[in-house]
């Protein structure tokens, strides 16, 4: 007999696994990471309709299996239409799936990142900006524990307010002054954005209008995540090779 267990959770991706069976993987409330078969999932008249589609927000009804688990029930929490009606929302909810696939793990609960991940579609559907993204990555990146150091030169502990702080070094994790410059440039509008976005001031962030300095704050987000993944993987493989 397998074990049946609720949970909630959203659809990170799926792919195919027989001629109308599907592997979806969600990152869930309770367990983490779940792989799942969902049976007829490719048939026309499927009991799953459309809700396992990346994206999905889904309450769960799962037979726990030893690899694969087994999706019994799948029942809609909130529309998927929404984060479907643009290009624009669509692709931002999918680079934040696709940010919460690398850092969620195969059965090992993480609840804070499942309630950031439903906030940030939820905020993806309801208000369109140029940041969400970002700002999520950001949030992401500080509840890992590489919250960068924004006030002060990370080399030489500089803060006076006339010091410019005109870097931004990743290995450093944080921002340097004019003297102890390393890593790359950064402007002081992209480093106010990037204030706010982590100083409690997210609301404003959201409301910027698409400049170079919320370019500059995205792509940054985008290699400082990728910095950080790339790290952990490192990590975990120095462990394993033990
Ligand atoms: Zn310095």
């Amino acid at each position: 007999m397998s074990e049946l267990y609720r949970d909630t959770g959203v659809v990170l991706r799926t792919y195919k696994l027989r001629e109308s069976d599907r592997i979806v993987v969600f990152h869930t409330a309770e367990n983490g990471k779940v792989r799942a078969v969902a049976k007829g999932v490719r048939k026309t008249r499927s009991k799953f309709g459309a809700r396992l589609e990346p994206m999905s927000h889904v309450r769960l009804l799962l037979y726990r299996g030893r690899e694969l688990d087994i999706v019994s029930q799948a029942e809609a929490v909130e529309p998927l239409s929404p984060m479907l009606s643009t290009l624009d929302r669509a692709s931002q909810g999918l680079a934040v799936l696709e940010a919460v696939d690398q850092l969620s793990l195969e059965r090992e609960p993480n609840p804070h990142l499942y309630r950031m991940l439903v906030g940030v579609l939820r905020t993806i559907a309801q208000q369109p900006s140029t940041l969400n993204v970002a700002a999520f990555y950001w949030k992401l990146l500080a509840h890992e524990g590489m919250r960068p150091q924004l006030d002060a030169c990370v080399r030489c502990g500089e803060s006076e307010p006339d010091v410019a702080l005109v870097a931004f070094d990743l290995n450093e994790g944080g921002v340097l002054c004019r003297s102890c410059r390393s890593g790359q440039a950064i402007g002081p509008e992209a480093l106010r954005v990037l204030r706010d976005i982590l100083g409690g001031r997210l609301a404003s962030a959201l409301a910027e209008d698409a400049s170079p300095a919320t370019h500059e704050v995205s792509a940054l987000a985008t290699r400082a995540l990728e910095f950080h993944i790339e790290r952990r993987l490192k990590t975990v493989a120095m462990f394993e090779s033990h």
